[in-house]
């Protein structure tokens, strides 16, 4: 039976009626982006109305190949039409194979990396899940020290190490023995911050209530992106080691070549004792995470965690493929020489648009733009949608404009989506200055 698009009584129906009547108040880019989307190619989304938009978020990091990519689609249809098994719980298949030989062999062998891989469950905040029960068992103690700002995902375990004060403060939320970490943020204030990190591990070991491990991101997505400087993550990797802390990277945005290297850590030449790895891993965004951990770490019982989709095959078909954009330095090259455009562009709007009284953060194809006038990072937003070009903010007060193109976006779209952004960044400043439509 078809349905006709009126409401009884012939009353026109939104687009979007379905999703405010019935679907939660919890969601949210549907509220930032009020449209119905029902076809993506690469960098670009097609709306109902055949509007076209340019992705600049990327599925939250998700889409680091952008939508669709030609050659893992087929693959992934080859693998349908053939019967291929989907759900497979952590039994062994060929499909995972193929994923795991490629992982080792494009990924941790030329990387000098021995690590050991679980399929922990199917979202980031399972793979940190893992990553903190692991530590814990490896360790034999409790506390796990995380940064201020830091995101980690939403189940209570990575809620109560993340750095955002109104999520750990959220009924449930263990809490943790120690403020969160002070980051490597460019602020005056944490000029020092490896110096306290030391003082409060030091403190805690006297004290004998040492943590097991530390878990950072390489570069705050959601905290604002605060990008840490190799220097500092040397030596934090130092201090732990000194410690004998685990040190954890949660590179579940940052990772996946977001920062130009496939772990977003190889800059700083550590080697992390567990990664968490998640978004752009399956290359197609399908669901699939990656706990990694140094080979003695491997101190799980058999089935000590388990999860009914820890063996998405669909998305080990498609990340297998993803992993052939590092067979060669390609992919890399261009998101460096891509990154350090949308740099400069940065700095040029940042300079030449002084009522928006903003700064560039972050660093490879995970940069943003700080704004001290409240607001206006999410009313560039906004304004940028109606332009056709869909970011989101960033940050605990939503204050940074943050750019996440596909690694692979055409330097054409990249050009579109800068020039609509200082466009957007422009309206928007114009709007809140004093005596705007007044
Ligand atoms: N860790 C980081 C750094 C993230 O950015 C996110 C999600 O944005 C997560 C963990 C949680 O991942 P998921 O939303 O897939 O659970």
């Amino acid at each position: 039976m078809s349905r006709s698009p009126s409401g009884e009584g012939g009353a026109k129906v939104s687009p979007m009626d379905i999703f405010e009547r019935l679907e939660s108040e919890v969601r949210s880019y549907s509220r930032l982006w009020p449209t119905v989307f029902v076809a993506a190619q690469g960098e670009t989304l097609v709306d109902e109305a055949g509007k076209r938009y340019i992705d600049f978020f990327s599925g939250a990091g998700s889409l680091n190949y952008g939508h669709n990519d030609p050659a893992m689609k087929r693959r992934l249809v080859e693998y349908l039409e053939a019967d291929g098994l989907i759900h497979g719980l952590d039994m062994a298949t060929a499909a995972k194979r193929t994923f795991l030989e490629r992982f080792d062999s494009i990924i941790l062998g030329p990387r000098g990396y021995d690590y050991k891989v679980q399929f922990p469950g199917p979202t980031g905040t399972n793979a940190v899940e893992a990553a903190l029960k692991l530590a814990r068992k490896a360790t034999g103690r409790e506390p796990i020290y995380g940064f201020a700002n830091a995101f980690h995902g939403m189940t209570l375990g990575a809620m109560a190490v993340g750095g955002n004060q109104q999520r750990r403060s959220a009924p449930g939320v263990a809490r943790s023995p120690v403020a969160p970490l002070p980051y490597d943020d460019g602020t005056e204030m944490n000029a020092d911050s490896i110096g306290v990190i030391e003082a409060t591990l030091g403190l805690a070991e006297r004290e004998d209530r040492a943590p097991a491990a530390i878990i950072v991101e390489t570069v705050q997505g959601e905290g604002g992106l605060h990008a840490a400087s190799p220097e500092w993550l040397r030596q934090l990797a130092d201090l732990c080691a000194a410690h004998a802390v685990l040190l954890i990277v949660d590179d579940i945005q940052a990772g996946c070549g977001r920062t130009g290297t496939f772990f977003s850590f190889e800059p700083a030449a550590i080697v992390p004792d567990i990664v968490c790895i998640s978004k752009s891993i399956s290359g197609y965004g399908l669901p699939l995470a990656l706990t990694i951990f140094k080979r003695e770490l491997d101190v799980w019982d058999r089935g000590e965690h388990s999860g009914t989709f820890r063996g998405n095959n669909a998305a080990f078909v498609t990340g297998a493929e993803a992993l052939r954009y590092w067979q060669t330095d390609e992919l890399e090259n261009a998101v460096r020489a891509k990154a350090k455009r949308v740099g400069a562009f940065l700095a040029e709007i940042a300079e030449g648009q002084e009522a928006a009284r903003a700064t560039p953060r972050g660093r490879g194809l995970f940069q943003g733009l700080h704004s001290a006038v409240p607001g206006l990072a999410e009313a560039t937003c906004r304004a940028a949608f109606e332009r056709g070009l869909m970011l989101e903010t960033s940050g605990p007060d939503n204050d940074v404009v943050k750019l996440l193109p596909p690694l692979t976006i055409s330097d054409e779209a990249l050009e579109r989506g800068l020039a609509i952004l200082a466009e957007s960044l422009l309206a928007a400043a114009d709007a809140a200055a004093p005596g705007a439509g007044t």
